[in-house]
């Protein structure tokens, strides 16, 4: 049986990667300080016998044997992971540190969850892995952007000097069941704020794009990574891209919200465009997303109807 460490498992992606690889028979250690993460998340798991829950830090060393680790430990959305910035660019380079060195000793394979952040307010569109970024150092995205971009810097290290077995995905905007409803995201946001007949907080003129992927198109992603012979990076994500404005109608169309839609300053260094080009890893690994924004939206809508009723 396959044993499989996954740092950030209690998260909005680790539970859902939880509940596929124990669906396939592994046996899943999850890893997390709960800081993003939550208990509800992996609280059907917690009877399954195949499945260990290790309340812990990655900023701290941790040693388990294992066959696989995926990565996927931080706060991920721009409130969050700006509220303490130290710790988040902490969490994410001692993070991958701690990861790389058990990989190292245990010759684990190691998958680090890295993000489209790494390309900053990109210049080049789509995005491919070819381009370098364009990234404010000194920023408040910077904590989170820098911190993976050292991340990654630290992987590829590690895979010339000491061969260690470890690929990179960059993962660009996912939504789905699972997600906090405070986490202060697009989808949620907009989500919450409809069904609750609150204001649709538009941020800057709403002209900015951002492309979305449904949570299980992404987990596939990351299996057929986890399964190649390839360390990337890899983009992963849906190229289905919308701006910022038209998103706020679809969600106010499929919600029958009657909610209006206000105005607020744009944070500083917030991407103007983004979208994935996606072709290399369809070329190397097969990846094809498959849940349309409309069908994917349909999902989330349900899960946030219920979370608000809870
Ligand atoms: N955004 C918005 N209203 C909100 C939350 C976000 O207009 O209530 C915008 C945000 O400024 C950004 C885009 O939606 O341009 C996506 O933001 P999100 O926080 O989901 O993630 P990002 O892709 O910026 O990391």
């Amino acid at each position: 049986m396959k044993k499989i460490l996954i740092t950030g498992g209690a998260g909005f992606i680790g539970s859902h990667l939880t509940k596929r690889l124990l669906d396939e028979g592994c046996f899943v250690i999850c890893l997390d300080n709960l800081y993003t993460g939550s208990k509800a998340n992996i609280e059907p798991f917690m009877a399954n016998d195949n499945f260990k829950f290790v309340k812990a830090d990655v900023i701290e060393p941790y040693y388990f044997e294992v066959d696989e680790i995926f990565n996927l430990a931080c706060p991920a959305s721009p409130p969050h992971y700006q509220k303490d910035p130290v710790f988040t660019f902490k969490t994410s380079v001692f993070g991958i540190l701690n990861a790389l060195e058990l990989a190292k000793k245990t010759g684990a394979v190691l998958l680090q969850a890295s993000t489209s952040e790494v390309y900053g307010d990109a210049k080049k569109y789509p995005q491919r892995e070819s381009y370098f970024g364009n990234v404010n150092p000194n920023g408040i995205r910077a904590c989170y952007d820098e911190g993976k971009r050292a991340a990654e810097t630290l992987i590829c290290d590690y895979i010339r000097k000491y061969g260690v077995n470890a690929k990179i995905a960059r993962i660009f905007n996912t939504y789905g069941p699972n997600m906090d409803k405070n986490d202060g995201r697009v989808v949620s946001n907009f989500i919450v704020q409809a069904l609750s007949g609150d204001d649709i907080t538009i941020y800057g003129d709403g002209r900015q794009t951002r492309s979305f992927c449904y949570v299980e198109d992404l987990i596939e992603g990351l299996i057929l990574l986890m399964k190649s012979d390839f360390s990337g990076p890899f983009n992963l994500g849906n190229p289905e891209e919308f701006t910022i404005c038209e998103f706020a109608d679809y969600v106010l169309g499929l919600t029958g919200s009657k909610s209006k839609k206000v105005f607020m300053p744009l944070p500083d260094d917030d991407p103007v465009r983004r979208k994935p080009d996606i072709s290399y890893a369809s070329l190397k690994l097969g990846y094809a997303p498959k849940v349309c924004v409309r069908d994917g939206l349909v999902k989330t809508v349900e899960y946030f109807k219920k979370e608000l009723l809870g």
